[in-house]
């Protein structure tokens, strides 16, 4: 069956464009498009969410601030006030009375008077101690149940080896020591309820000059601490803590956290539970870090270091002297939380608005690539269409409606083209032109359907019987034309032989179960160097056909310069 055609009209991609094609095409592209537009949503959304958050933290830091200054003012005012009292009682003279004349029983009780006095009105001294140079107590008043209490000399104890007295032992006169906070211990056990402790220790001189030992006052900072647990009940999560030097809790919102070192568990401590946060928060004066169970920010609180801050409504005449080993004993350290929770309920997306919007976008997404899948797989099947028209017109102007072959336009097309490379390449080419016999008569006694059944019957046997190479197409009402190209005229006569007997030979099948046979006449034309074009060459096998006809019809006939010879009957 002959290829050499023009294009085949019927598009492959648009017969197959079913339905269920269709769909999976929208399917396909609606998931591509979800997938970009999610992953492009991620890409832009997310370092805004991230730097909005930033901005949260430090907002919701920012508020944190208040309860942060009122809280190290309080620590830092309270303990300038024991450093006051610490003065008011150095430069007292009941004090130095006693200093110049330790002996004389009037000066301490004067002295005893005046201790008890301070003890019982300010509420947190649980004891006021003098101590001779060798580290015994001398005078020594308790705060037992509210009550100031002077304790008597029998019951008074050698102090030499506290490490209180050993500290103050090195600091000169004039300087205060501060120890450590601790939980008060009597005869080796811990105090309950817990009595967090500072000691505040000056040495002492009579008005000659000469040592006279020092004075010990035993402040409890129970009271600053439950102050200190105010403000933080304060904040948005109720929760702060105070840290020693060393980490360990003073205050924590979990109070079993506290007093780890003193109530014998060292892991009770802030860098057991942050390790990573823990040299940090040790080492800067101020500044922030992140878990994942939110943010935290941490201050120094140094309460003796006065640089910073003094109470305005606290005057001393002098700067007070600290002893160095007073600051690192006092250096804490004030930790505050803001549970990951709290930031994201002020975030805008847990607002109502903030979720609608992103509910509202998350639906958009996939409906935004449903839209555009669909109409760009519209887009795609009008593409195709408007391809089908074209090639329909195409189809339209070079086939036949009938046969299906090559229309008289196509046919001289292709032939012309043949007909050059023919001459380019010097091959031979012969043309053939065949119609069919008497055909008015079939159409008269069959009727016109039945004309047709037989052209179309006569167009498939040509094209069944002839070469891939050849050439036919339908040039007239019952005329058919034929190239035969790299064919030497003896072969080409046999090719139109066959091929009329083939057509004789035909019976062609009719509706009504009959069948019908016919014939057809043959001219055949070779190519000459003469015939520059193709219908110079169809004229020659035109006048052999008319030749053919004339000789009876039934045959072929070749087509000669001088008269016609008859070839076959
Ligand atoms: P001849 O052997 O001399 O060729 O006789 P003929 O009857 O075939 O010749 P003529 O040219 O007189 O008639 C051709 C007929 O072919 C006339 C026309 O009705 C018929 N015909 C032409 N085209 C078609 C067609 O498409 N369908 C049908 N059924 N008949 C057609
Ligand atoms: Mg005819
Ligand atoms: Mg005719």
């Amino acid at each position: 069956m002959p290829t050499n055609t023009l294009k085949d009209p019927t598009n492959p991609e648009l017969n197959e464009l079913g339905n269920t094609k269709i769909n999976r095409m929208i399917l396909m592209r609606f998931t591509l498009f979800l997938l970009l537009l999610t992953a492009l949503l991620v890409a832009l959304s997310l370092p805004i969410y991230s730097e909005y958050e930033t901005g949260l933290k430090e907002q919701l830091l920012a508020q944190e601030e208040v309860s942060v200054v009122s809280a190290k003012q309080m620590i830092q005012k309270e303990m300038y006030e024991q450093l006051h009292l610490l003065d008011m009682i150095v430069e007292s003279n009941p004090l130095k009375n006693y200093l110049d004349e330790t002996d004389s029983k009037q000066n301490k009780q004067l002295l005893e008077a005046m201790l008890k006095n301070i003890s019982a009105s300010f509420h947190r001294y649980d004891q006021i101690r003098v101590l001779d140079n060798s580290g015994q107590e001398k005078v020594r008043v308790n705060l037992i149940d509210g009550k100031a209490v002077t304790v008597a000399e029998e019951f008074l104890q050698d102090k030499s080896a506290s490490y209180y007295f050993k500290a103050a032992k090195k600091i000169h006169i004039g300087q205060i020591y501060v120890s450590a906070m601790d939980l008060n211990v009597e005869q080796g056990k811990i105090v309950e309820p817990y009595q967090p402790t500072l000691r505040f220790t000056t040495p002492l001189e009579d008005s000659q000059g000469k040592p006279k030992g020092m004075l010990v006052i035993n402040y409890s900072a129970k009271g600053m601490l439950e102050q200190f647990r105010d403000i933080m009940t304060q904040r948005v999560d109720q929760q702060g803590m105070l840290l020693d030097s060393q980490g360990y809790w003073l205050s924590n919102h979990e109070r079993s956290n506290e007093w780890g070192f003193d109530l014998g568990k060292p892991e009770h401590k802030f860098a057991s539970f942050y390790p990573n946060a823990w040299p940090k928060v040790k080492e800067s004066k101020s500044g922030t870090f992140e878990t994942d169970k939110g943010v935290f920010r941490y201050v120094s609180i140094e309460p003796l270091n006065f640089k910073d801050y003094q109470p305005a409504h606290f005057r001393i005449e002098h700067q007070p002297l600290i002893a160095e080993s007073a600051f690192i004993n006092t250096n804490w350290k004030m930790v505050i939380f803001i549970p990951k929770e709290l930031i994201n309920s002020y975030s805008f997306l847990y607002q109502p608005l903030g979720r609608a919007l992103s509910l509202l976008l998350i639906l958009l997404l996939p409906a935004i690539a449903f839209l555009s899948a669909y109409f760009s797989v519209q887009r795609k099947i009008n593409k195709i269409k408007d391809q089908q028209l074209v090639a329909l017109l195409t189809h339209r102007a070079n086939f036949d409606a009938l046969t299906g072959i090559n229309n008289r336009r196509a046919f001289f097309e292709l032939g012309e083209k043949e007909l050059k490379q023919a001459h380019r390449q010097a091959i031979p080419l012969v043309a053939l032109m065949a119609d069919a016999d008497h055909f008015k008569k079939v159409n008269d006694t069959y009727g016109h359907a039945v004309g047709d059944l037989v052209l179309k019957d006569l167009a498939k046997t040509l094209t069944n019987t002839l070469r891939d190479v050849d050439i036919c197409g339908r040039i007239g009402g019952e005329e058919f034309a034929v190239l035969l190209p790299h064919t030497p005229e003896e072969e080409a006569l046999e090719v139109a032989e066959r091929l009329r007997e083939a057509l004789a030979a035909r019976k062609v099948p009719l509706p009504d179960g009959n069948t019908l046979s016919f014939t057809v006449s043959v001219g055949l034309a070779l190519l000459t160097t003469e015939d520059q074009h193709l219908d110079k060459l169809m004229q020659k096998a035109d006048l052999a056909l008319y030749q053919a006809k004339e000789q009876g019809r039934n045959r072929v006939v070749v087509y000669q310069e001088t008269p016609a010879v008859e070839e076959s009957t």
